[in-house]
């Protein structure tokens, strides 16, 4: 127990110490607002595709440029730290008793393996959250804010914080409880029934989420009255969207991010538009985006990318399979661990698992990307606004670097780069140059 307090005050500290350095940086990482064409992109005979990207990609200043490379560049190195940091979190657990210490407790309340399993977990949502606050507190907050990207002051963040994590205190427990079930019964095959139960429980959380999760968060509500909200919603109809699943939230309360989802699953899903992207870009980028996100619910890639993470997940969890009982071998003895079963040794199982994703990493981003590129082409051709779709491509560098190596978008990014999508868009204006959005005139 000393050992934890003792490292938790060391990483309070060292967050002390860096934290408050950031100063808020002076260069506004935003493009004016409204189509900004450059001549190269304009249609003609003389269209090329790699000048018109490259004008669009001009857009950015050389600041703005290296303070989105500074952003997304620093997330990689997050990654491994946060891997680094989950590891060491979980030597602590281990290492401390902390881990025995609760199972011990959990079994003083029940000796029912599902409920002291249960009862375990409960507290390792906690503990775990308190020893990752450090690590949260700069990645959710300070660098949000250095960078621009956050709008909460840290009561309201941290308000936020703790909604998750009740959210969390009732989610996991049963989680880990069915998959120790899974341990329990099933043995070797432990990993198999594992996954299978874990698909079910995605599945059913994904259908839950916009009703029951989303709302704690943010306000969703039918898209605000005009023009723009009749134009959307007869979009969505032509794409056999019931016009009632197309809603906006205020995702400002937390963000400066522009952006869009479909969530949901069967009978929930919907496709949901941030106000950011409603108050600060203009109608043919916000129509472009609803093309993308339409793209998503109609080529089902929920449904589908749950099935291909399900995969990823079973091979991970056949992986925890391999080296945990070798890993208990070695050390169970030294720090208390009774075996496969003993939730205890939960600590141990997620630090092969979470070494498992990270190297991982480029598969599970190269599949969401590969969907991401389908919905950008179903976007181009249902909503026709290349220049909206360019734009707003470049609207996301204040988040996403807008060129990146070849292997570095495949083993950082999960969707398309800004380049890619600008690239894309002048390939699909090369040919339908009639295009009408493409000869309009630029806002003053
Ligand atoms: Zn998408």
């Amino acid at each position: 127990m000393k050992l934890v307090c003792r490292s938790f005050v060391v990483l309070l500290s060292v967050f002390v110490l860096f934290g408050p350095a950031f100063a808020e940086s002076s260069i506004s990482p935003e493009l004016p607002p409204g189509l900004q064409i450059p001549d190269a992109a304009r249609p003609g005979p003389q269209f090329d595709v790699d000048a018109a990207t490259q004008a669009y990609i001009d857009l950015l200043s050389p600041e703005q440029k290296a303070k989105s490379d500074a952003y997304f560049e620093g997330g990689y190195w997050l990654q491994l730290w946060g891997l680094l940091y989950g590891l060491v979190v979980a030597w602590i657990l281990l290492r401390s008793g902390l881990s025995t210490g609760m199972r011990n407790l959990a079994r003083r309340v029940s000796h029912r393996p599902w409920l002291y399993t249960m009862i375990y977990a409960l507290q390792w949502v906690v503990v775990g959250t308190l020893l990752a606050l450090p690590l949260t507190i700069y990645t959710g907050f300070y660098r949000e804010h250095a960078y621009g990207l956050a709008t909460q002051g840290f009561g309201e963040w941290s308000l936020d914080q703790l909604k998750g994590l009740l959210v969390s205190l009732v989610i996991v427990p049963p989680v880990i409880a069915l998959i120790y079930a899974a341990v329990r019964k099933t043995a070797e095959r432990w990993w198999i029934w594992a996954t299978c139960g874990a698909f079910v429980l995605i599945l059913f959380m994904m259908m839950l989420a916009p009703v029951f999760l989303d709302p704690i968060f943010n306000d969703y509500k039918p898209l605000r009255q005009g023009e723009v909200r009749e134009e959307i919603l007869s979009m969505a109809r032509a794409n056999m969207i019931p016009d009632d699943n197309v809603v906006e939230f205020d995702a400002s309360r937390q963000t400066t991010r522009i952006s869009a989802n479909v969530a949901g699953f069967l009978g929930t899903t919907r496709v949901a538009m941030n106000d950011n992207l409603l108050d600060r870009t203009s109608a043919p980028e916000i129509y472009a985006v609803l093309g993308h996100e339409m793209g998503h619910y109609v080529l089902n890639h929920g449904l589908r990318l749950i099935i291909y993470m399900s995969l990823v997940l079973g091979f991970g969890f056949w992986i925890v399979h391999r080296y945990f009982d070798r890993a208990l071998a070695r050390w169970g003895s030294k720090f208390g661990l009774e075996g496969r079963d003993d939730p205890a040794a939960l600590p141990l199982a997620l630090a092969i698992l979470s070494l498992f994703f990270f190297f991982a990493t480029p598969l599970t981003n190269t599949i969401i990307r590969q969907a991401e590129a389908e919905a950008d082409a179903y976007g181009l051709n249902s909503a026709n606004e290349p220049h909206g779709f360019a734009m707003v491509a470049m609207r996301l560098s204040t988040y996403r670097k807008i060129k990146p190596g070849p292997l570095e978008e495949i083993f950082f990014y999960d969707h398309p780069s800004g380049y890619a999508r600008v690239h894309r868009s002048m390939l699909w204006l090369k040919e339908n140059q009639d295009n009408p959005t493409a000869s309009q005139p630029n806002p003053q």
